[in-house]
């Protein structure tokens, strides 16, 4: 026993006189330091301190034009993405969305022979044409700004969902808007297929079959082509249908990504567009659009 603490005592010296050792000779290389103080990543150049430990809120980078801008895009809501359909490239403040346009959910819009293709279960008609991949590229800012005045969306993707399909507005052609008619041709996911592939018009049907995606819920949609999110009829700030959005359904607050930060994101509007159809994306995009192409 008498040896044992004497070995503790040994061993606990020879610790001390190795850390007190390392304390003399350790060299301090100051680096220089960029404050992040909108936390997204990216550092402002005007702020910087030079230390040895990374401080609280720098970062090495010193790529933010916009720091006290408020919150960017949270990071983390790009893990909400479909991965084997969808792919980030980052850039400084900016990211290269990439997607094959294959949704990771069950359709009748699949071919007969894929897996994930089942019967329809809503809806009384498909268009013609089965889900092939195609392919989406964006590059969108980090740190998406409202811009001075709003742009219409147009045919074609306005946004890039969780699943990899893109999301389209509510125009079925130029000057056509969805109908009753159109509507019965959408599968659960509220999705169809059309001259450039299979895209979504509407939020997805609340049937058994549905298993991923947003229904009156908070869940991530995607994101739009000016860079902002898009969520579910609900808002994770309040747990319920927020009743500050503007007229394209945006509104600034913290969602389930953002750790309390708030920063201005879509939802869909909690309103029927043709009897018992929501719109996943009918308005005027607030940021400055950037092309799908
Ligand atoms: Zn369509
Ligand atoms: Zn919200």
């Amino acid at each position: 026993m008498e040896y044992l603490k004497v070995s503790i005592l040994l061993l606990l010296g020879v610790v001390f006189s190795i850390s007190s050792c390392k304390d003399d000779e350790e060299t301090c290389i100051e680096t220089v330091w960029y404050e992040d103080a909108d936390d997204d990543g990216l550092g402002n150049p005007d702020v910087s301190q030079f230390s040895c430990e990374q401080p609280d809120g720098y970062v090495t980078d010193n790529s933010d034009t916009n720091d006290a801008g408020g919150s960017g895009t949270p990071l983390s809501a790009f893990d909400d993405f479909n991965p084997e359909a969808v792919t980030f490239s980052f850039d400084g403040n900016e990211v290269t969305i990439e997607s094959n346009g294959l949704p990771n959910h069950t359709s009748p819009y699949w071919e007969d022979t894929h897996p994930l293709h089942i019967e329809q279960v809503v809806g009384d008609h498909l268009t013609p044409g089965r889900i092939n991949s195609g392919s989406f590229t964006v590059t969108l800012p980090l740190d998406p700004q409202l811009a001075t005045s709003s742009s219409a969306t147009g045919l074609g993707a306005i946004g890039i969902s969780v699943t990899g399909a893109p999301i389209f507005n509510d125009e079925e052609g130029p000057n056509r808007p969805l109908d009753e008619a159109t509507a019965l041709g959408f599968d659960y996911a509220g999705g169809h297929n059309g001259p450039s592939g299979y895209h979504y018009h509407i939020e997805s049907s609340d049937v058994p079959e549905n298993t991923i995606l947003s229904f009156d819920d908070e869940q991530l949609v995607g994101i739009m082509a000016d860079g902002f999110l898009i969520y579910g009829r609900k808002c994770n700030a309040i747990g319920d249908h927020p009743a500050d959005l503007d007229e394209s359904g945006g509104h600034t607050s913290s969602t389930q990504h953002s750790d309390g930060e708030e920063f201005y994101h879509y939802h869909i509007i909690n309103e029927f567009y043709i009897n018992s159809y929501i719109l996943l994306f009918g308005g005027d995009l607030q940021g400055t659009p950037n092309t799908i192409f």
